[in-house]
């Protein structure tokens, strides 16, 4: 019952949200009138587990979008909220026997209310500046100075700037080591490689991983300065102007490079990336992942055993968007000894989602909490994970609980492991 996700508001479609009145209107209801409501989406849905509530489900946010888009109800702070609450984990899509179009339908009503909304998006600035982006997460980051800001003092001093979270939750940056250089020769062409905003600074290991995983096997890896974000939190806020804004520089930058593929190791990305940003170009846009575990000279990458236990969360987008979930599985078990344990009721979201673990706290919380009490349950060694957003949160999760565990990206430990 799997299709593919329209969550990035698909470029190649119809884009109900560029016209935010009848012609969007008349989408929601198309879409809305395919929900049977039978509730099998239910169980699957975090917020409704966290709840209980009918209208914190997707039968119930289906309701609201209908019941907007039709003007039988009017907006207001408490439908917005539940629509807002959405995690777009997309786990509703995956299991609807109707193949309801949760992504499409959920951007569009955002886009909707975002015609009589003020609410701007809150990390807009920083994703429109990846520069000053990376430059704050290094100064934070200073030996000291995260302790500092990140003191109760400090904290209690930033809460009525409601700052306080944002400082707690700040992304800890990976230190690259660096390692000898693969003197396989180039001789399978040049694929480029999505750096992203975040986590071109908190995801800088993978990338450097990635490098020498796709160098081994004769791959070139063009990284274009000029790319920039993706544009999904501004899909997900039903933002589509903001998000064509954020996604063209990485776009021409692309193009400019004169690649056909780009690699995403980040599978929060990825959906847009391959539905938006690049669509309409002869670009090609492969999950990293799914890329490696397809080459035909995967078996000559050697790795070193290890003899450890990887705890393995499957982030909702790698399941539910970009599926390469089998092939994470495939390349983590070329590890000699290593012991692999997924995390159970996976695929489940951590509660990163985004910007979401910011706005929505007690939910974020509520679900981060759940995999960390699974996570200890099963006595790993390691915590695996592929999305950016899923391995800060769940590594400052566990720092505030004051366990030790390194939580690190596939691609990262496979390159760890790498003999070759
Ligand atoms: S599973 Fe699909 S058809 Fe059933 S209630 Fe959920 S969205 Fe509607
Ligand atoms: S996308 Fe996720 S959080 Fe939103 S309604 Fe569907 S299952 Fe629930």
């Amino acid at each position: 019952m799997m299709h593919a996700s329209r969550l990035s508001g698909d470029r190649a479609g119809a884009d109900p949200a560029c016209d935010p009145g009848r012609d969007a209107r008349a989408r929601i209801v198309e879409l809305a009138d395919q929900c049977v409501k039978c509730g099998l989406c239910l169980p699957v849905c975090p917020t409704y587990r966290v709840g209980r509530n009918e209208a914190e489900s997707p039968r119930g946010r289906i309701a609201f979008a209908q019941a907007l888009a039709t003007g039988q109800i009017a907006a207001s702070p408490t439908v917005e909220q539940h629509l807002d609450q959405c995690l777009a984990c997309m786990s509703c899509e995956r299991v609807c026997p109707s193949q309801v179009r949760y992504g499409e339908l959920i951007v569009a009503t955002r886009g909707l209310l975002r015609a009589t909304s003020t609410k701007p998006l809150r990390l807009a600035f920083w994703l429109r500046h990846p520069r000053l982006l990376r430059a704050a997460l290094h100064f934070a980051n200073l030996p000291g100075l995260r302790n500092c800001i990140q003191s109760s003092i400090v904290q209690a001093a930033l809460r009525p700037l409601r700052l306080d979270r944002l400082v707690r939750e700040l992304p800890r940056l990976p230190r690259v080591i660096a390692r000898a250089r693969a003197t396989t020769a180039v001789s399978r062409g040049r694929v480029g490689l999505f750096l992203g905003c975040i986590a071109a600074a908190a995801d800088r290991d993978v990338h450097a991983a990635a490098v020498r995983l796709l160098a081994t096997l004769g791959y070139e890896t063009v990284l274009p300065r000029g790319q920039a974000c993706c544009g999904a939190l501004a899909v997900h806020a039903g933002d589509l102007e903001s998000a064509d804004a954020l996604g063209t520089p990485t776009r021409q930058a692309f193009i400019d490079a004169g690649v056909d593929t780009v690699l995403v190791s980040a599978s929060g990305c990825f959906g847009t990336l391959r539905d938006r940003t690049f669509a309409g170009t002869k670009i090609r846009v492969r999950e990293i992942h799914e890329f490696l575990d397809g080459d035909t000279r995967i078996g000559e990458l050697k790795f070193r055993p290890l003899a450890q236990r990887a705890a393995v969360h499957t982030p909702c987008t790698q399941a539910n968007i970009a599926h390469a979930d089998a092939a994470i599985q495939r390349l983590l078990a070329r590890i000699p000894q290593m012991e692999i344990v997924a995390l159970p009721t996976e695929p489940q979201c951590c509660g990163a989602a985004g910007d979401y673990f910011l706005r929505h706290a007690d939910i974020a919380d509520a679900l981060r909490t759940e995999k960390l009490d699974q996570t200890a349950a099963l006595t790993p060694d390691l915590l695996v994970t592929s999305n950016v957003g899923c391995r800060i949160f769940l590594d400052n999760g566990l720092r505030q609980r004051g366990v030790a565990l390194p939580v690190i990206h596939p691609i990262a430990l496979l390159a760890q492991q790498l003999e070759n």
